[in-house]
């Protein structure tokens, strides 16, 4: 059996654990290529205008494998942390992609919650139970899976560089080469380097949020808010990059709560959507690191 993997949404932090996996079962793995101008335009063919890039993107990648795969894994992804949730796009994204795209293959679409072992497991058992009716196999392909994704270290952190930045936003943003137009690579060339919040302890996060009158309701504003301001207050790094996606309501709340508590402290913003140009995007970055090299002599 075929099992088609879109290349989109948090696939960037998960796929160790969802290749794995699915390889273990027995299937042949079918993934999207990563992102370029050709998913990106059939995203936008496919998706309602006002759907922010990331889910457009993955409306690409899914439009891509539609005809290569038997069957297609729609992650509906409802909270990965008790009393925290995603997004309200992450949970209805099977029914946005079964509306929006014709000819769909048969898709895995049950709602994850991966706050507690035992949720995430009857949700691993549901899902290899549409590859394979033997349940040992699923078990033995469920730890293997595990051991490859907790080995797995994701994130950035250059080193060498005299300015540094925190680069902050949802992993699809920051992953993404072509959603965020080669960015990293264009701060290394402006002489900045970048760390992303891999590289902080959960416990610092979940320290800094309690400066906050109420705990985010969301991972996302959660993690970010936390990250920045971890690295801002301890003086880690010498400005906040915020690369946020166009109509993303998390982002939104998430941007006002960071720069509330930043004051003067340099922090960019950086929006994209499918329209946005590179030549003006690299023209803020120039005056940003500007900005930090100055504030440095
Ligand atoms: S969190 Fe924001 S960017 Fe991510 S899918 Fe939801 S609306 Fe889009």
């Amino acid at each position: 059996m075929k099992i088609g993997i879109p290349k989109g949404l948090l696939y960037c932090k998960y796929h160790p654990f969802i290749n794995t996996f699915f390889t273990e079962l027995g299937a042949e793995v079918v993934t999207s290529p990563e992102t370029n101008k050709d998913i990106l335009n059939m995203g936008v063919k496919y998706s309602v205008d006002e759907a922010c890039l990331p889910i457009k993107i993955f409306h690409g990648h899914t439009a891509y494998l539609k005809s290569k795969c038997d069957i297609m894994l729609i992650p509906r992804i409802m909270c990965l942390n008790k009393d925290e949730y995603i997004c309200p796009k992450f949970c209805g994204l099977p029914e946005l992609i079964l509306n929006d795209i014709p000819n769909m293959p048969k898709c895995i679409t049950y709602p994850i919650y991966a706050f507690s072992y035992n949720s995430f497991r009857k949700y691993i058992f549901k899902v290899g139970m549409c590859i394979t009716k033997n349940y040992f196999k699923i078990q033995k392909a469920y730890k293997k899976a595990m051991q490859v994704q907790i080995q797995y270290k994701k994130g950035i952190k250059n080193h060498g560089f005299k300015l540094n930045v925190a680069l902050v936003g949802h992993p699809y943003n920051i992953y993404d080469k072509f959603a965020n137009m080669d960015l990293i690579k264009k701060l290394n060339k402006l002489g900045i380097g970048v760390v992303t919040e891999d590289f902080i302890e959960k416990n610092e996060i979940n320290n800094q949020i309690k400066n906050l009158f109420k705990k985010p309701f969301w991972t996302f504003t959660k993690n970010s808010y936390g990250f920045s301001r971890y690295m801002a207050v301890n003086k880690k790094v010498d400005g906040v990059i915020y690369i946020s996606s166009f109509a993303c309501g998390i982002d939104s709340v998430t941007i006002e709560l960071i720069k509330s508590e930043l004051c003067n402290f340099p922090f960019l913003i950086l929006k994209i959507d499918e329209q946005t140009g590179e030549a003006g995007f690299y023209t803020r970055l120039e005056a940003f690191a500007d900005m930090l090299e100055r504030r440095c002599t």
